[in-house]
């Protein structure tokens, strides 16, 4: 995913900000039953790894996709510690040639698991490689240029790869079919975020009530990361103000400066949103139009504002364009006008071209 300027300053941000990184280890839970939520990927995982770990071999491929911020490097990481094999970690974007991926592949020992981060942006010609290193464990290479060029072939030991990725849908098809384990991370319900922004409140010494964290993880997008960085900042306000322990009202108070609302909205949520009811009668409107409207880049607004503002059904998307849902107009407060028939021609899957 094309990372935009404006995510990088956001509160409610899936990414990974500079601000997240002192507590950042601290937080990750480090075994499966340290892991909260995503049951059925949870359940999925123990039986493969534990099979795996009985037979002695390397557990297949597996890719993990969902939103960032979701718990995917984190379980990459659970399954080499249940393994009990070294975690090599790395990114698509970092992967620059062939030579690269050669250097890193060459490295691994017997089962060890590589981590791909953001695997839908590996070059053409580097996944072309990753290909027959996954499937069986060999390394084709090409060395020299013309005439001179010949291509050798070097045997790699048994390796697990785990990718993970924010967009199944663009990845290759020979890549995601090389995947034996295909594992996709939902949004967490309430009550799991709940249990992640008490436990991380107790990591961090942090004095909190059952309504304190509720408050937060009602505002978390269904994100662990955000829940983390909600609460290190209400603990921030708290700590100021000297009052403990972090209850409703104080995690309220907290927020609502961040600009925070009530559903974890924050204020370039609700300019989108206004935008689209104040200028277009709540829709629908095309994304350029919308991009141009708000001065923002439409990459930012189709990756990081409007996947979130669909999932909490404010927004729909039509063949013919954004469209404000009911419980967008009521969210900001106003009245949803009558529409003609024949509106709601809604479109699903992932971004597209609208
Ligand atoms: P992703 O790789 O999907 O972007 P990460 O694995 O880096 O997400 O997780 C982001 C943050 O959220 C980390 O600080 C991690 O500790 C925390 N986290 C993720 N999933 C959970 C969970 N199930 N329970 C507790 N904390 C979690």
């Amino acid at each position: 995913m094309a990372r935009v300027p404006e995510e990088r300053a956001r509160m409610v941000s899936g990414h990974p900000q500079p601000e997240d990184e002192p507590d950042a280890p601290l937080l990750r839970p480090q075994t499966l039953g340290d892991f909260i939520g995503q049951r059925a990927v949870c359940d999925n995982l123990r039986v493969f790894v534990t099979a795996a770990r009985s037979r002695v071999e390397a557990l297949d491929h597996v890719l993990l996709s969902g939103p960032p911020g979701l718990g995917k490097t984190t379980l990459a990481q659970i399954v080499a510690r249940e393994l009990g094999v070294n975690f090599r970690a790395t990114s698509g974007p970092m992967i620059v040639r062939a030579g690269d991926l050669a250097a890193i592949l060459t490295n691994l020992e017997r089962r060890d698991v590589l981590f791909i981060d953001e695997i839908h942006r590996l070059p053409v010609q580097v996944e072309e490689v990753l290909y027959a290193a996954m499937e069986d464990f060999q390394l084709d290479l090409i060395i020299g240029e013309g005439p001179a060029a010949r291509s050798v072939r070097i045997e790699l030991h048994p390796f697990t790869l785990v990718g993970a990725t924010t967009r199944t849908g663009l990845l290759t098809t020979p890549l995601r079919d090389r995947f034996g384990i295909p594992l996709r991370l939902d949004y967490y319900d309430p009550a799991d975020l709940e249990r992640i922004v008490r436990r991380g409140a107790r990591v961090l010494g942090v004095d909190i009530t059952d309504t304190g964290a509720t408050e937060i993880a009602r505002r978390a997008r269904g994100t662990p990361r955000v829940a983390g960085r909600l609460l290190r900042r209400v603990r921030d306000f708290a700590a100021v103000a000297d009052t403990w322990p972090i209850d409703a009202a104080i995690a309220d108070s907290a927020l609502e400066r961040l600009e925070v609302d009530t559903l974890g909205l924050d204020a370039l949520d609700r300019r989108y949103l206004r935008c689209i009811a104040d200028h277009y009668g709540g829709g629908p409107v095309g994304v350029d139009t919308l991009a141009a409207a708000l001065s923002e880049q439409r990459d930012t607004l189709e990756e990081v504002v409007e996947p979130f503002l669909l999932q909490r059904g404010l927004l729909q998307r039509t063949l013919r364009g954004r469209l404000l849902s009911e419980a967008g107009f009521r969210h900001l407060g106003l009245k949803t006008p009558a529409r003609p028939a024949g509106q709601l021609d809604l479109l699903g899957g992932e971004s597209d071209g609208i």
